[in-house]
């Protein structure tokens, strides 16, 4: 099953992505971790992206379209992939599009989830991950259970993203308005849209993307 979790940043896509990944043996692939990623290897692709990215505006579509292209070719994406920020624009959309065609795979469906701007900013600017294993918490939502140790990797190093401050946030919730949220409509009138309510606890909204994906 090939997968798209769309929504604006701080909806849940990456933390629903991989607990459904977990669930269905499906790999998330996160267009903003591969970025991470070749920032801080320090590739040319990745220095440059940094830069994009620490202003909350986007990368540009022929190098992300490439990254998800050769991603999707690897074996462990043959069993299934949920896409998680990709496609961002109509465009990465209709590259992805004619990507899938060439590559005779099919989109399944595509899972947006709504929230509302103002939980955003709190949400994101108050969220931290495990250094070591990547499992995420948060300020306010979500301590680990023992004060500065990883609930799941027991590790005391925590990191947060250099784009999760307020400034950053509203730039980028504007950018995901202006270029992103026209893919709602670009995957309704495909038929491939299905919506969970993303304000709703993270266990009640991973049992509403089981439901939503029934007749996938
Ligand atoms: P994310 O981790 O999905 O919140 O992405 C972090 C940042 O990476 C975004 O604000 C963009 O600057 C960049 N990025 C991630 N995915 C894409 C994409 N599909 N198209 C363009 N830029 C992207």
């Amino acid at each position: 099953m090939n997968l798209i979790f769309l929504g604006p940043p701080g909806a849940g896509k990456g933390t629903q992505a991989k607990m459904l990944g977990d669930r269905r043996g499906l790999v998330q692939l996160s267009t903003g971790d591969m970025l991470r990623a070749a920032a801080a290897a320090g590739t040319e692709v990745g220095r440059k992206a940094k830069e994009v990215m620490d202003r909350g505006e986007l990368v540009s579509d022929d190098v992300v379209v490439d990254i998800i292209s050769h991603r999707i070719d690897e074996p462990d994406c043959a069993d299934g992939f949920i896409l998680d920020g990709f496609p961002r624009t109509v465009a990465q959309a209709e590259a992805l599009d004619r990507l899938l065609d060439e590559k005779a795979k099919t989109l399944d469906a595509v899972v947006v989830m709504n929230v509302d701007d103002g939980r955003l900013v709190e949400r994101i600017t108050g969220r931290f991950t495990c250094a070591n294993c990547g499992e995420g918490y948060h300020d306010t939502a979500k301590r680990p259970a023992v004060e500065g140790v990883c609930d799941r990797c027991g590790s005391t190093e925590f990191t947060r993203r250099a784009d999760d401050t307020e400034e950053t946030v509203r730039s980028r919730l504007e950018t995901y308005h202006a270029q992103t949220a026209p893919l709602v409509d670009y995957y309704k009138a495909r038929g491939k849209l299905r919506a969970v309510d993303g304000m709703a606890g993270i266990e009640t909204v991973a049992e509403e993307i089981d439901e939503v994906l029934e007749n996938a």
